[in-house]
């Protein structure tokens, strides 16, 4: 929580969750990844958070963005950022979307079958591409494994296949799975990445690039290794696996670049019991699974709560949210500690809420509208 949003939430008056962004947490956050990855090309996972005020200051701080949408890339820019700092990186992509993120001047393109790279080489002649190769997101609290990638003994034939169709076979990527709290989880896809560079270099295509994606925590409820550690160790997994030869690297920080900047404050709508015999409350909050916290699936996040009582006596609760689909529980299998002395009508500020909140959020389900976001 820093001083200028309890300044904000101080001064507002209207009523609804909302979730705050401090925009100097952004900076610092860019700031560290750019001074724990200094030879590292940033570019910003748009759909962390795609408020226009952080991409503009990203994009002042010299930022690249990794986009999944043409409408992600129109975002970017209207920012003034110029096209060559934009890679699709969604490797599910339509024809008509790449020939169109093409006529906007994007060149890099993330791929991880051949079809993919055959409609790239259609409508988007010359660009580069980079093959996802499949990472099993162990360590990971919301793993992006089996959806995305190729296994590591199909890429060098899908470069090739690029390279043979006109495209520049530019390199490798991954993602090691989002809220990565081991920081060597790198080491093993780039061990991959490596035998990848060496079986294409056998067949004559020299690959320039690893893009070491996304995974960069933000700190929930339990402690996470800083940034500066992430950058020492992917720095000794690149030595390790590449020798003197390193590769140009690109990061892809999403969730690390801008979850700790937001806050979000809620309000306590209801606090019952299920039966007189219960010790489990049920508090229901105004904000749920529908409006911005779907990341509590499966219980996968748990977001530290705060609220003014938090010197009194806790005591587990389930928590939900307001609307009538009673999948919009929080926290259940797990309950979670709130103050006995919670009321209805109570304010609670639930932190790192800057990434994936906003864009999960759902227009009007039983007529609540989407998170409202303050960007200051
Ligand atoms: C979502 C995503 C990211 C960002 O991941 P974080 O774990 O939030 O840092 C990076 N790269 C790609 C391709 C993604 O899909």
């Amino acid at each position: 929580m820093t001083a200028r949003i309890r300044e904000f939430l101080r001064n507002r008056r209207e009523d609804g969750p909302c979730v705050v962004v401090d925009l100097d947490v952004v900076e610092d956050n860019y700031r560290a990844f750019a001074h724990a990855l200094p030879d590292t090309r940033v570019f910003y996972a748009v759909k962390a958070n795609p408020a226009p005020e952080i991409l503009r200051l990203l994009a002042r701080l010299g930022s690249c963005f990794d986009t999944a949408s043409v409408q992600e890339m129109e975002m970017v820019l209207a920012t003034g950022a110029t096209a060559d700092r934009i890679s699709y990186g969604n490797t599910i992509k339509k024809e008509r979307d790449i020939e169109r993120a093409f006529e906007l001047g994007v060149r890099l393109f993330a791929v991880d079958c051949k079809a993919e790279v055959e409609k790239i080489a259609r409508v988007a002649p010359g660009s580069q591409v980079f093959c996802r190769i499949l990472c099993d997101g162990a360590g990971a609290e919301w793993p992006l494994s089996r959806k995305f990638g190729c296994v590591p003994e199909m890429a060098a034939d899908v470069l090739e296949h690029a390279h043979r169709l006109g495209l520049e076979a530019y390199g490798v990527s991954f993602h090691v799975g989002s809220q990565q709290g081991n920081t060597e989880a790198w080491d093993q896809a780039l061990g991959s990445a490596s035998a990848i560079f060496k079986q294409c270099a056998e067949r004559g295509i020299i690959l320039s690039m690893v893009n070491l994606g996304g995974g960069f925590p933000t700190k929930y409820l339990k402690e996470v290794p800083g940034v500066e550690s992430y950058g020492e160790s992917i720095f000794r997994a690149l030595s390790k696996h590449f020798g003197n030869r390193l590769p140009e690297t690109i990061i892809e920080p999403g969730r690390g670049m801008v979850g700790n900047a937001g806050i979000i404050e809620t309000e306590v709508v209801l606090v019952s019991k299920k039966s007189d015999e219960d010790d489990v409350r049920w508090v229901y909050l105004d904000i749920g699974k529908f409006g911005g916290l779907a990341e509590t699936m499966d219980e996968s996040i748990r977001y530290p709560i705060r609220s003014e009582r938090d010197s009194d006596e806790t005591a587990p609760c389930v928590l939900a949210g307001p609307t009538c689909d009673s999948a919009d529980v929080l926290y259940e299998k797990v309950p979670y500690l709130l103050p006995v002395s919670l009321e209805i009508g109570d304010k609670l500020l639930i932190e790192g809420t800057g990434a994936y909140t906003t864009t999960y959020s759902a227009v009007a389900f039983n007529g609540f509208p989407p998170l409202k976001s303050y960007v200051i």
